[in-house]
């Protein structure tokens, strides 16, 4: 099995990932980093979670301090291109740990946040400069930043960034890039649309996929609770009674949805932040930072603000509802089993979600054991005589899975920023899309349990593991 050791990396980075107490390289990591130290070109199909900012970001250092340039004023060395203004941090402060005992500077710009400061850091040129692409545009438009001395490039998560409706702006800045430049490419699933991108992009590459989606998924512990749309705040008040819910995600499908969500568990004693595109940049990085710490125990958010959020210790992720495209349900559980820690995943499933539990059933092929002894005879008694995935939601849903995706996203994510950093100019805001049923919840009070102390952590002997091992490609084909 490869080690650090083996790939010959600058020995600053080795002390660096021996500090971060990393212990052997994931498979993306072993994989990519010696073809990218040689100067290769690279297609990695990855998502978050596998290891990926490290499988680029190490060799990128690696060679940035062998060539030993200074960067000229206004130019960066390395652009790393990314979707969120979170995940732009988070790769931000990867480098910067990495990179520790490196004399390299690493500098982030996204939206939402002043120009000036960034236009200063870029003044005197950078080594890594990670930038989501709104705001890259405008530094480019201002001629605060020039990309032709760029020497590597990184377009990160691009399924994502076609999603959020990148693509012109990804066209424009691969043209203000040099000709002769390595360029590495990342994306969690490779439709045709992003192929297509990838081709444009990449000379040569070297292709190395790795198979999180299908492995994340075994590897966590599932159920899903059959419940009445609006019984499921004070179920959710009633499931974080449970002490072993240490850190918890909760997804919702919209913005509003969060912070109701956030605020009804907030009324309950139970300290939770909603996280989604309609908060400033400091109410997001405050929530993050308390989620982080410790101070609160809930994150509220929505999937594309989750996108790319690296928490590590997050115990439960609660499906709050079901997500309409069954790979975010792929991604929102993955958020509970980063870097080979397992976790547990808890969906609450209305009626008119049942469609959705079926695709997300038939993608992940498991089936995901429900527990709706609830004491609830009426619920028992109607999950009992409705097969599943019958009734189908009212919403229109998404077609043809896997080849259209933007469109998929479109259609679950309608009141989602369209944009991941925020220049304002394509947001989509309010929007009460699944919660407008909602009132008051009734039946079940915070506390109250029906079910009798019923707990929601990892049930004993259940675990849905197929055996483990990285080799799952046909299940990683479905996903697509
Ligand atoms: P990423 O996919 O880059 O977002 O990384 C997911 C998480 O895995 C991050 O918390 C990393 O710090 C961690 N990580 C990355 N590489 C390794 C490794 N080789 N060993 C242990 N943890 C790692």
């Amino acid at each position: 099995m490869t080690s650090f050791n083996d790939l010959g990396l600058n020995p600053a980075l080795l002390t660096a990932v021996t500090a971060g107490k990393y212990t052997q390289p994931t498979p993306i990591q072993a994989q990519a980093i010696p073809p990218v130290m040689q100067g290769r070109d690279l297609l990695g199909i990855a998502q978050t979670g596998t290891g990926k900012t490290a499988a680029f970001a190490l060799p990128i250092l690696h060679r940035l301090a062998a060539a030993d340039r200074r960067p000229a004023p206004k130019t960066c060395r390395a652009l790393i291109l990314s979707p969120t203004r979170e995940l732009a941090s988070q790769i931000a402060e990867k480098f910067r740990a990495y990179g520790r005992d490196m004399k390299l500077s690493v500098t982030v710009v996204f939206g939402g946040v002043g120009m000036n400061p960034q236009v200063q850091a870029l003044a005197r040129g950078i080594d890594v400069l990670v930038a989501t692409p709104g705001r890259l545009m405008d530094h480019m438009q201002q001629g605060t930043l020039r990309l032709d001395a760029v020497e590597t490039v990184v377009l990160d998560e691009a399924d994502q960034m076609l999603d959020l409706g990148f693509v012109h702006a990804i066209k424009r800045i691969s043209q203000a890039l040099p000709k002769q430049r390595q360029s590495l490419f990342f994306s969690a699933t490779m439709p045709q649309n992003i192929a297509q991108l990838a081709a444009g992009f990449l000379k040569d590459p070297v292709r190395v996929e790795v198979t999180p989606a299908a492995t994340t998924v075994e590897r966590i512990d599932q159920q899903v609770i059959f419940i009445e749309a609006e019984r499921k705040r004070a179920l959710l008040l009633e499931i974080m009674a449970d002490p072993t819910i240490t850190r918890a995600l909760v997804f919702t499908r919209t913005k509003h949805g969060a912070d109701k969500v956030a605020r009804h568990l907030g009324g309950g004693n139970v300290p939770a932040a909603a996280i989604h595109g309609n908060k400033s940049q400091s109410q997001r990085e405050r929530a993050l930072a308390d989620f982080k710490a410790g101070r609160i125990r809930v994150l509220v958010a929505t999937d594309i603000a989750a996108r790319g959020i690296d928490v590590t210790g997050v115990s439960h992720v609660v499906n709050f509802e079901l997500p309409n495209v069954p790979e975010s349900y792929v991604h929102r559980i993955g958020r509970t089993a980063r870097a080979g820690k397992d976790g547990m995943a808890i969906s609450l499933c209305a009626q008119d979600e049942r469609a959705y539990l079926r695709d997300i059933e038939k993608v992940t092929r498991q089936r995901i054991p429900s527990t709706d002894r609830r004491g609830d005879e009426k619920l028992a008694a109607a999950t009992a005589a409705e097969p599943r995935g019958e009734n189908r939601p009212q919403q229109q849903r998404p077609h043809g899975h896997g080849q259209h995706r933007g469109n998929h996203r479109d259609g679950g994510q309608r009141n989602e920023n369209r944009r991941g950093d925020s220049n304002g100019s394509h947001r989509s805001d309010g929007g009460q899309r699944t919660e407008g049923r909602g009132g008051q919840p009734q039946g079940a009070k915070p506390g109250q349990k029906p079910g009798g102390g019923r707990r929601f952590g990892k049930p004993q002997g259940q675990r849905s593991n197929n055996g483990g091992g990285q080799n799952r490609s046909s299940q990683r084909g479905s996903v697509h």
